[in-house]
């Protein structure tokens, strides 16, 4: 006989609980892209790109990369560089190259078809237990219990369980909890039926518990204590820290970037971005300009200009950048940099902090008016990053 462990709900009324979670479900799931398919590729990518991410700000990310990339095949042969620069703006660049890194294997292994069973799919890379269970569940129907945040909230305030759900005995209780609740026959609609509950009733303020399917079961709406649970997890201190960046720009209009291995220590790991120096004294002009002249032998003692400072924030760390514009008669190009366009960095993976620069840099320019002579004449209204068109770019 199978373990029950969510003994909250009567065993006599477990089917019940799972009638009106599907019934629910079906008659109130949002129309999203990924729902109109039962194309483990598509069902893949989707997961991948929810990851911290919001549903809204995946959708159009989602539609263009299953455009450019339309299956595994497509994902497999594509040059990396494109893949990340398809992802651009939607952050967490490692879930990128994972999904290449997973295509390839699946064209080598696989033969193409992303696998039907759990633990196969658990192999490959940047795919961890919840994704291994929501892709195989939805698209082939695996009997696996998927648990995100959004489950787990249900599952805690059904339970009216106190506690860091995240702490690993009580995120153990939580998958065994989801297991016993899962509705064996339809696991692909119940998995989503239960997220879909966490992201649109279930919110982590302000639940709607009078549209909730569940409410008769809900120990923490009897005790009025919904809106406490899930109890708060204990959050690393913010690090404040300053970032001083060099844009340099030759009279082509073209800078420099360089990109650092995560065993740098970088912030921004593998991306392309303007050289920088973590700045921890009261000039980071000058910390710049020393780091400047030792790693890239360059003397800035031409025209230099602060341009307008930045936030940005990078897990606990708050980051002050801090850039400078260097105008340079001839570009730095140490090996591994690229020389790119400064209006046309949408073309290359750059991170979401590079762009704030950039954006700084153009506006300064533009602000001066000295874009007309520096900047090619296409390029007035650049403010944005969409731009994919060619331009020369040199690595
Ligand atoms: Fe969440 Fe309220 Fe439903 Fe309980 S009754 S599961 S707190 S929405």
């Amino acid at each position: 006989m199978r373990r029950v462990s969510f003994a909250f709900i009567p065993r006599g009324e477990l089917r019940t609980f799972r009638r009106r979670v599907l019934s629910w479900f079906a008659k109130r799931k949002r129309d999203l892209p990924w729902r109109r398919t039962k194309d483990p590729y598509c069902i893949w990518v989707s997961e991948i790109m929810l990851q911290q991410t919001r549903v809204a700000a995946v959708i159009p990310y989602y539609k263009r990369f299953t455009r450019i990339f339309p299956d595994v095949r497509a994902l497999a042969h594509a040059r990396i560089d494109r893949v990340v620069a398809n992802w651009a703006g939607l952050g967490y660049y490692s879930r990128a190259r994972n999904l290449h890194r997973a295509a390839k294997e699946i064209v080598a292994r696989h033969d193409g078809h992303f696998p039907r069973e759990y633990d196969e799919a658990l192999r490959l890379p940047g795919i961890g237990r919840y994704t291994a269970a929501a892709v195989t569940s939805i698209a082939y129907g695996e009997p696996r219990a998927v648990l995100d945040g959004n489950v787990a909230r249900v599952l805690v305030r059904i339970g009216a369980q106190r506690g860091d759900p995240r702490a690993p005995t009580a995120w153990r209780k939580l998958e065994g909890a989801a297991e016993d609740l899962l509705a064996r026959n339809s696991p692909g609609d119940w998995n989503q039926a239960m997220m879909e509950l966490g992201a649109t009733v279930c919110t982590p303020k302000s639940p709607r518990c009078g549209e909730c399917p569940v409410a008769r079961w809900c120990r923490a709406r009897k005790l009025g204590i919904a809106e406490e649970l899930p109890s708060a997890r204990k959050k690393r201190a913010p690090v404040a820290m300053t970032l001083a960046a060099a844009v340099f720009l030759d009279p082509r209009g073209r800078t420099l970037l360089v990109r650092k291995t995560a065993s740098d220590g970088a912030l921004f790991s593998r991306m392309w971005q303007f050289p920088a120096i973590e700045a921890t004294g009261a000039d980071p002009k000058a910390a710049l300009t020393t780091h400047l002249r030792e790693y890239f032998r360059v003397t800035t003692n031409g025209h230099t200009t602060a341009l307008a400072t930045a936030r940005h924030t990078v897990t606990f760390r708050n980051i002050r950048l801090e850039p400078f514009l260097f105008h340079v008669a001839r570009l730095p190009h140490p090996a591994g940099s690229l020389i790119a366009p400064l209006n046309r960095l949408g073309r290359v993976p750059v991170s979401n902090a590079t762009r704030k620069i950039a954006e700084a840099a153009i506006a300064h320019l533009l602000a001066a008016k000295v874009a007309r002579a520096v900047i090619p004449s296409e390029a007035r209204n650049l403010l944005s990053f969409s731009d994919r068109k060619n331009s020369p770019v040199t690595q």
